[in-house]
């Protein structure tokens, strides 16, 4: 496969794709069948499918029945964490075996030409990234997203909150799964905007960002504060009237999904001549440039409306630096602004 026909690559060896991130068409004034199609087909699959698919096998073979649920209990948390745990080693273990150990497509659309095990660090933990990375994940973040997830359990199973069942509401359910990535990003934008804020960033959020050239095991590699906030996004299903299954499906969008924009390449060569979107782009960028891109594709586009998008085209790329340089401008303006007392 020739990654070259899809972009370019510079004397780094950091590939960077011709066509910038598109969109979503219904923003974009695009209203063809074949872009909502497509649109439509991407919005599906594979990643939200999987998520779903998931949700569907936890809840029939992992999550206890209602009763055991009703009582908080270590067991069951347990039980939880350790499968939690176990999937997260399967599924991002995966990705990291075959293109970072394995190496199987070398650099092959990588936007960073270097991987993380090459590039020792005193930022990490034992100054390996993938250790520090992969510590974190299981011992904090992992931990808290099941703290979240016996929460909503728990609250569904005693009846603190509507269960709304399938059998009377399938249309208003159906609807909900569908909006539920929208509500992701909402909460995501959010969450990830507040932690961007000087003090919250240094106290919090530059534990995620220590990972400059993010892999697969960069994705839940947290601060407890920010490991609890992403994940309570399942929790917005204790205050929408909701099911358990689509509070499952929305915590597995960001426990699982979380991979995709810490993928690192920009294509994953799946057999010879097919390639999967891993959706890594956006955030790639906001882990090059920090201050871009806080929230994902653009489905709800918050980063374009409040001027903080980046599509990976050189007039982004101009914008981003005007914008860094008005804000150099204002903190030296405010640096040599003579106090009262002066
Ligand atoms: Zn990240
Ligand atoms: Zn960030």
């Amino acid at each position: 496969m020739n990654d070259l026909d899809y972009g370019k690559r510079n004397k780094r060896g950091d590939f960077t794709p011709h066509d910038p991130i598109a969109l979503p068409p219904f923003w974009r004034g695009a209203w063809t069948l074949r872009d909502l199609g497509r649109f439509v087909l991407d919005y599906v699959w594979p990643w939200n499918a999987f998520h779903m698919a998931t949700a569907l096998a936890y809840w029939y073979l992992v999550i206890p029945d209602v009763a055991t649920m009703q009582t908080l209990s270590w067991g069951w948390a347990l039980w939880l964490y350790a499968v939690n745990a176990a999937a997260i080693f399967v599924f991002y273990g995966i990705f990291e075996l075959r293109f970072y150990v394995k190496r199987a497509q070398e650099t092959r659309f990588k936007y960073n030409g270097k991987f993380p095990a090459d590039q020792p660090s005193d930022v990490f933990w034992f100054q390996s990234q993938n250790i520090d990375n992969f510590l974190r994940s299981f011992f904090i973040s992992i931990p808290l997203w099941t703290a979240v997830e016996v929460l909503f359990l728990w609250c569904f199973a005693n009846g603190y909150v509507p269960w709304l069942s399938w059998a009377d509401h399938p249309v208003y359910l159906a609807l909900l799964v569908l909006v539920a990535p929208a509500i992701h990003e909402v909460h995501f934008f959010c969450i990830h905007r507040l932690i961007h804020w000087g003090p919250l960033y240094r106290w919090i959020h530059s534990v995620h960002h220590n990972s400059v050239n993010p892999s697969p095991w960069s994705s839940l590699s947290m601060h407890p504060v920010e490991a609890f906030l992403y994940h309570a996004v399942a929790l917005w299903h204790l205050v929408i009237p909701s099911n358990p299954i689509v509070a499952l499906f929305q915590l597995h969008m960001a426990g699982f999904g979380a991979v995709n924009g810490h993928l690192g390449f920009h294509r994953l060569e799946i057999t010879e001549d097919t390639l999967l979107d891993g959706h890594a782009y956006a955030h790639y960028l906001h882990h090059k440039h920090f201050e871009v891109n806080y929230g994902g594709d653009g489905l709800i586009p918050l980063d374009q409306w409040f001027g903080t998008w980046h599509d990976g085209s050189k007039e982004a790329e101009a914008r981003m630096d005007a914008r860094f340089q008005r804000k150099v401008e204002r903190m030296n303006r405010k640096k040599n602004t003579p106090t009262p007392a002066e």
